[in-house]
């Protein structure tokens, strides 16, 4: 395939968003948007750095690839509309492998209704995948990092930790015989961001949000941070598998705290909002559990502090914990 017929097999036969004007074919695309506002986010992958062909099958890089921009639309309160795609394409890679990126891509895409609508196509030494996705968001209504207040619960989506052991187990086979395995691969090569649950938060008057591609240390601080609040959480409410315990206590910690790629959020709300947000979960059959709060101390705004093991200790981005004194 030369790369005017790589372009043509990529492209799609309709649209399925009315904001698409133009899509591929012409200089560049055109959406038209009128009442809302626009969410952009561009993620780029490169081939032994984000991920390996040992553990990832060319459908599931593109599958991942898309699923993490469109977590990040999720976690500024928005629903992914459309997105672009520029790939630096090995000489070694074959056209089937090439599809088989694409289709990753596109399947999760028609979950949302979102457009391939543009990108662009290079030969180079490593597979290198850039995606661009374009969201929308009710004018004024974006979620961010940076409004937690005091006395707001902090929550989480799901269950944390999934991803990180999926990937073990894909690195090292299933050494503990659990029945479960497949299901922590899954979560591993297929994350489904939350995109449906957000949607539905709309009525939820504030909230910040971050979603969980690093870990919640990561996540949780990038939260205190942003809005120079006191963030303390208890461990043993972070939710996860109970197969996680099949594993060593130390595997599991790291996992659960800074494992990442799990593309669950963490946001925080006002508490007496907290039966609405339980109502919008149940709703759109989402796990949700309470974690911790959201406090003002002058002396630890800006960070997080933990609960585990019966110690409380400061929790930095990496996941490491510090006695306090
Ligand atoms: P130009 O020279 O104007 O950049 P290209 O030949 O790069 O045009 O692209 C032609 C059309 O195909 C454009 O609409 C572009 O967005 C689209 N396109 C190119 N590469 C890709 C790709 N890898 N995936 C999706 N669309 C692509
Ligand atoms: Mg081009």
């Amino acid at each position: 395939m030369d790369e005017f017929q790589f372009i043509q097999s990529v492209t799609p036969k309709f649209y399925r968003q009315p904001n698409v004007m133009k899509g591929i074919g012409d200089d560049a695309a055109i959406i038209r948007n009128q009442h809302e506002d626009t969410i952009l986010t561009v993620d780029t992958m490169v081939d032994m750095i984000h991920f390996s062909l040992k553990t990832t099958k060319p459908y599931h890089i593109g599958y991942r690839a898309l699923a993490a921009n469109i977590s990040d639309i999720a976690a500024m309160g928005g629903k992914p509309t459309s997105f672009l795609v520029s790939i630096v394409i090995p000489d070694d890679w074959q056209d089937q492998q090439l599809n088989e990126i694409y289709q990753g891509m596109k399947d999760l895409a028609k979950n949302f209704q979102m457009d391939l609508i543009g990108g662009d196509t290079v030969s180079g030494k490593q597979l290198t995948l850039t995606i661009t996705v374009i969201g929308s968001v009710p004018q004024g209504r974006a979620r961010y990092r940076s409004q937690a207040k005091q006395g707001d619960i902090v929550f989480v989506t799901g269950t944390l930790g999934d991803s990180a052991c999926g990937l073990h187990i894909l690195l090292h086979g299933n050494e503990n015989e659990h029945d479960n395995y497949e299901y922590f691969i899954k979560r591993h090569q297929m994350p489904m961001p939350r995109v449906d649950f957000i949607q539905a938060c709309q009525g939820i008057t504030r909230m910040a949000l971050n979603d969980i591609s690093d870990g919640i240390a990561n996540e949780a601080n990038e939260i205190a941070l942003a809005s120079n609040q006191l963030i303390e959480l208890d461990y043993n409410k972070i939710p996860c598998q109970s197969d996680l315990y099949h594993f060593s206590e130390a595997d599991r910690s790291k996992w659960i705290l800074s494992g990442g790629e799990d593309f669950e959020l963490i946001g925080t709300i006002p508490a007496n909002e907290w039966d609405i947000l339980r109502k919008v979960a149940k709703e759109t059959n989402t796990k949700i559990s309470q974690i911790g709060v959201v406090k003002n101390n002058p002396e630890k705004n800006g960070s997080v502090w933990i609960y585990q093991h019966d110690r409380y200790a400061k929790l930095n981005k990496s996941g490491y914990t510090h006695l306090s004194r």
